[in-house]
């Protein structure tokens, strides 16, 4: 990924936890999810500032969904207690009016600036 410019805002998305043979919350079948934090950070020569917009994501493997998870829940998979994720902690957004990544056609939150599948810029 390119830099351009000495200081900026950039949103970060990285993987906190994953779990497998788990009930996806999703689509109800046995799969596998990723729990992934996003938040946008200034930046200074690259060494972040501060940070703001945290939010948490649901990417689940069996379905191929991102979905928002709620913000006390995953502070909670962040500091790292096991937490069964019920349907009610998981906001989708309508399938049907999901963006799509132009690269690999995955169904993304609106909220996200790179595609967390294949990493390509969505463009906003
Ligand atoms: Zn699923
Ligand atoms: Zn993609």
């Amino acid at each position: 990924m390119f830099f351009i410019g000495i200081f900026g805002v950039q949103n970060k998305t990285g993987q906190i936890a994953s779990e497998a043979a788990v009930i996806c919350p999703v689509c109800g079948r046995y799969g596998r999810y990723d729990i992934l934090r996003s938040y946008y950070y200034f930046h200074v020569f690259f060494i972040p500032l501060w940070r703001w917009n945290k939010r948490y994501y649901i990417k689940t493997h069996c379905c191929s969904r991102v979905c928002e998870l709620d913000q006390d829940i995953g502070s909670k998979i962040e500091a790292g207690r096991s937490v069964i994720i019920e349907r009610e902690h998981i906001h989708c957004a309508d399938r049907a009016a999901a963006p799509s990544c132009p690269n690999c056609s995955a169904r993304l939150d609106p909220g996200f600036v790179y595609c967390p599948y294949c990493g390509s810029s969505l463009g906003q």
